[in-house]
């Protein structure tokens, strides 16, 4: 299948905005996908090569593409870095340039699907010493191949740029209607996805096999299922109200969320993002190993920094020392953690996600070996306000962050990759004046002046706005960092500057520098209020205002756990907005 059948489809889907469309866009492609090729060209669409949990990542940096644009289109950097500054966007400069290419290339030949799979997956794998230079020759090899509009889609999709705006949940209707049998067959589709998080393996399964097999798709260990979100609200009185009057509490540990699948003695953890982070935790899988009586098992748990010598809850900050690749032995030792086991979705063989909670639980007993460093979370049932508040004050003041109320109804099953009311969670700044923590993107950054000459002294923050798959600029924040977090962020921020506003970020401002959207930040705020100068949320309650998150404050919690898309959404910033009308509305 030639590589260009598929620039050309990612051209119609750009041209519009309508998701209509973009679906019936994405029918005719899959629709005239050799059955073969149509995992790679799921993969692909979503800019990737493998599920997430591969760990294997195209990625290169936008300065390692411009050097291979250089080479492949003989033209000189100045030129390509003016138009650069033009366009904001490597792959538009690269079309661009590329059809400005005095010499056509002798041998050039045709692209197929197949040969820039290949190649990309050849990059992905070349590490260790010279594989910077290496990977740069191999794309620009690629890119001497390429007509400019394949171009234009391959240099996007290797520095992480294709933004076709096609979200996970358009790719399952898409495979619903071209091989499903019609759009009604998502559902099954997409709890196939939830449980294996293999977008591309279930396109295969459903192409070559067909809607049963998909169907019989099961839990399997070591394929990481997609996580179960909860909702929020801001009272007891409104929880109890959504569960009919009855729900089960559990403390709401501070630390990392980790889902651990066992079997026999191999052991892989998964990240929130599902990325398998079993390095960081060595000591984890040896407990795992030791304490977990049932030779296949998945199970959630939050894993939280803690002091051996009183059992008391660390912050979550302590956390941050894990996550390193070397000197893991030292901050084991440095930065002991115990595991608080809150969910069991599989054992021997037996998918346990449709069980409802309570014998999820009842069996999670019966599968750990509890000891001081794997337990199970602390709950209780509760049928009054006054009995989730003062569960809540105990569960604040044991260092945790609030509470997760739970249904405890006959369908209160684990709802894979999916945010909804079975679970609710009850924080602490929701009872403050201010509004709850956000998780914010790192899109630009101002220069630092005094004490701060020399690094940011505020940093431009935004929200994920899902439906334009752009990211939407709400505060400017330069409060809550300390002096190791300003230098820390300095240098870690380096590796995503960029040389122009990034094309998927929306910004009125203009940032000193700016980077790719990449970091994620927990910020805390005063107040949402409505704003002229902030994207976020732009003309959706008010013409020319946009939302702005007042006296900003970094809490000192680095979101390493989630990708800039699971940052706080836009619209999820209008409901605080609309929260807060409610609350003073109350107050008056
Ligand atoms: P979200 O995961 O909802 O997008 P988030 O990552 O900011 O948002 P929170 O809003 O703080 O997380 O709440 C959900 C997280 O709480 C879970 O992902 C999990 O890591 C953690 N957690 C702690 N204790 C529990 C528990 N007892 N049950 C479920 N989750 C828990």
């Amino acid at each position: 299948m030639n590589y260009a059948v598929i620039a050309d489809a990612y051209g119609k889907i750009e041209a519009t905005t309508k998701r209509l469309e973009m679906t019936d866009i994405l029918v005719n492609l899959l629709k005239n996908t050799p059955k073969e090729v149509v995992a790679k060209i799921v993969y692909l669409t979503q800019g990737k090569l493998y599920p997430d949990f591969a760990g294997i990542e195209i990625g290169i940096a936008e300065k390692l593409a411009i050097k291979a644009l250089i080479r492949a289109s003989g033209r000189k950097e100045s030129e390509i870095l003016t138009d650069l500054q033009t366009t904001g966007d490597l792959g538009q400069t690269a079309e661009i340039q590329l059809a400005k290419k005095k010499q056509v290339t002798f041998f050039s030949k045709t692209l197929t699907v197949e040969h820039v799979y290949e190649t990309l997956d050849k990059m992905a794998k070349t590490t260790g010493s010279g594989a910077v230079d290496t990977k740069m020759a191999v794309f620009a090899g690629l890119l001497s191949d390429a007509s400019p509009k394949e171009a234009k889609y391959l240099i996007r999709t290797v520095t992480g740029n294709l933004r076709l705006g096609i979200a996970d949940m358009t790719v399952l209707e898409a495979l619903a209607i071209a091989y499903g049998g019609g759009k009604e067959t998502r559902e099954p589709i997409e709890r196939a996805y939830n449980i294996c998080s293999d977008l591309g393996r279930v396109a295969d399964i459903l192409v070559r096999e067909g809607l049963e097999s998909v169907k019989k798709m099961q839990v399997m260990v070591f394929e990481p299922i997609r996580p179960m979100l909860a909702e929020r609200l801001p009272s007891p009185e409104d929880i109890l109200e959504k569960f009919n009057g009855k729900c089960l509490v559990e403390y709401k540990y501070d630390g990392e969320r980790i889902q651990a699948h066992k079997q026999g003695n191999n052991v892989s953890l998964y990240s929130r993002r599902l990325e398998n982070i079993s390095s960081q935790y060595p000591d984890v899988v040896e407990l795992i190993k030791k304490q977990v009586n049932a030779h296949e098992a998945i199970f959630e748990a939050e894993c939280v920094a803690v002091d051996m010598e009183t059992g008391d809850m660390r912050p979550f900050q302590e956390l941050m020392h894990r996550r390193r690749k070397y000197g893991i032995e030292n901050a084991i030792e440095k930065y002991p953690i115990s595991l608080f086991a809150f969910d069991l979705l599989f054992v021997n063989g037996k998918d346990l996600t449709r069980e409802p909670l309570t014998n999820r639980r009842a069996i999670l007993e019966d599968v750990l070996n509890q000891n001081i460093q794997l337990q199970i979370a602390t709950q209780k049932t509760v049928n009054s306000s006054k009995e989730l508040e003062d569960f809540f004050e105990q569960a604040i003041e044991e260092g945790c962050e609030g509470l997760m109320c739970k249904a405890l109804t006959k369908g209160s099953v684990y709802q894979a990759g999916n945010r909804g009311w079975l679970w609710i969670k009850y924080k602490r700044d929701y009872k403050s004046e201010m509004i709850d923590t956000c998780d914010l993107v790192v899109v630009g950054a101002f220069h630092g002046r005094g004490k701060r000459a020399g690094a940011y002294g505020a940093l431009l923050l935004a929200t994920y706005n899902p439906e334009k798959d752009m990211f939407e600029t709400t505060t400017k924040c330069g409060t809550g960092f300390t002096e190791k977090d300003i230098d820390y962020l300095h240098s870690m921020l380096q590796k995503h500057v960029i040389v122009c506003r990034h094309s998927r970020v929306l910004s009125m401002m203009e940032a000193d520098v700016w980077f790719e959207p990449f970091v994620v930040l927990e910020v805390l705020g005063a107040e949402v209020t409505l704003s002229p100068i902030h994207m976020c949320s732009m003309d959706v309650v008010r013409k020319s205002s946009g939302f702005a998150i007042r006296f900003p404050r970094f809490t000192g919690k680095y979101r390493t756990d989630k990708n800039p898309q699971d940052a706080t959404t836009s619209k999820e910033i209008v409901e605080m907005y609309q929260n807060q009308l409610k609350q003073i509305q109350s107050n008056k």
